[in-house]
């Protein structure tokens, strides 16, 4: 069959009914798999042959899943794990060790930040953090011999930057190691990063591709683009032997194209068990299958949000690419022509406590540490996700003391537009 468009996929992708069999994705609910003898699963435990052996590892539940994100990544292989969390650790301690250096944007999601500034370096990994927005020059001068990986978010949660992908991948390739791309704010409906350069994707599948509030996820996608055996004194866990699969070199037994999933899932999942349930992986199909459809409802109700909040005079800012004039507008368009997320971030005069106050007045919108559900939602992240930060690692991170982080969800955009009016408005 030809190569079919998004939306296609989107439903169909990744999982191929044979004569008889369910239509819809089966749940295997089984820790376990049986087998005849002991030599046919030795060879499962050899990585010799393909199969299921135990749900730590691997699911068919799980990988009819990530085959669907793969397709729509563009990808060659992905993997589910428990969360988006997960997914973002996994990424890069796959490539990545004590010792090691990752260089990565200022503006991500404050867990990545928490992730790599606090836990990660207690690991022994150190973190760079870039300004998104600065030249050739100062990305390259952020690169040390012992850089594994950049890493970045399409659109970052919540500050709203738009990455210029291109040049975080030029700069990337140019110091021998591939771009990490969290794609969870875009999905792959607006943006499909390999095509710009990138070479892993990772998401939070708890966000639009689940897309109902249900279940908490992630998913990594390998491009197969990126030559680790290029470098192999920089990647010895892709190009030497692993000794713990008795000597099997992952560049040598499965390509470029399955390397580094494959390593991921034989020792990260098989040693940390952040696995996706099966029960779980159905939902986030279930949300899927709609995606393509969600998402530009999403997107065209944030920009009537969008243009309602920029007109009014008790709205300080408003950032969301898609107004004209936008600092990420010509980002935007360049990297999400087709609309950017259903987010959209801004100030109410009066700094913390208005926005507090006004947040508190809203009756469609629900204040909660989420984003991306059909039902709309809010958050002051000053106070909650990015708490952590003191003033200059909020500025950093694009996140000033009055943003507030509106996620439109699937209502009808009129009601929004009169619940934002009525709570700016201010009587109680
Ligand atoms: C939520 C989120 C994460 C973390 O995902 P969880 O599923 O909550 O672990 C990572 N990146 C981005 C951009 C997110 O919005």
């Amino acid at each position: 069959m030809a190569e079919t468009k998004l939306g296609t996929r989107c439903v169909q992708a990744g999982y191929h009914p044979e004569n008889g069999e369910p239509r819809q994705i089966p749940i295997i609910q089984s820790t376990t798999f049986k087998y005849a003898t002991s030599s046919d699963m030795g060879k499962l435990f050899d990585l010799e042959a393909d199969g299921y052996f135990y749900s730590r590892l691997q699911n068919p539940t799980n990988d009819h899943v990530a085959a669907k994100i793969a397709a729509l990544e563009g990808g060659t292989a992905a993997m589910l794990t428990s969360s988006g969390q997960a997914a973002t650790f996994y990424a890069i301690f796959n490539i990545a060790s004590c010792g090691d250096h990752v260089v990565s944007s200022a503006s991500i999601y404050g867990g990545s930040y928490n992730l790599f500034a606090v836990t990660m370096k207690r690991m022994g990994i150190e973190f760079t953090f870039v300004d998104p927005n600065c030249s050739e020059e100062e990305l390259s001068a952020a690169f040390r011999p012992n850089t594994k990986a950049v890493f970045g978010e399409t659109i970052a949660n919540p500050a709203l930057t738009v990455l210029d992908i291109e040049k975080f991948a030029r700069a990337a390739h140019a110091h021998g190691v591939p771009l990490i791309i969290d794609n969870t704010f875009a999905t792959p409906i607006n943006c499909r990063p390999f095509e710009w350069g990138a070479d892993i994707v990772t998401h939070s599948t708890t966000k639009y591709m689940d897309g109902h509030g249900g279940a908490v996820g992630g998913c990594i996608v390998d491009s197969g683009k990126f030559d680790w055996t290029k470098y192999p004194d920089k990647f010895p866990g892709l190009c030497t032997p692993d000794e713990s699969y008795h000597g099997v070199t992952y560049t040598e037994r499965f390509g470029l194209a399955g390397a580094y999933i494959t390593k991921a899932t034989a020792q990260l999942m098989r040693d940390f068990g952040s696995v996706q349930s099966p029960q779980s992986a159905y939902y986030l199909n279930l949300g899927l299958e709609s995606l393509h459809v969600r998402v530009k409802r999403h997107c065209e109700n944030a920009q009537k949000v969008a243009e309602f909040l920029q007109q009014h005079e008790k709205i300080a800012w408003v950032q969301y690419c898609g107004l004209p004039g936008d600092k990420y507008y010509e980002l935007g368009q360049k990297y999400l022509p087709n609309g950017s997320c259903g987010v959209v971030s801004f100030g109410v005069k009066g700094g913390r406590a208005a926005a507090e106050a006004f947040m508190g007045r809203l009756k469609i919108a629900a204040i909660e540490t989420h984003v991306a559900d059909a039902r709309t939602c809010c958050l002051h992240p000053a106070s909650s996700t990015h708490r952590q930060m003191n003033a200059q690692e909020l500025l950093a991170a694009g996140v000033s003391e009055d943003l507030v982080r509106y996620s439109c969800g699937l209502e009808d955009a009129d009601d929004l537009v009169a619940d934002i009016d009525q709570a700016l408005s201010g009587k109680d």
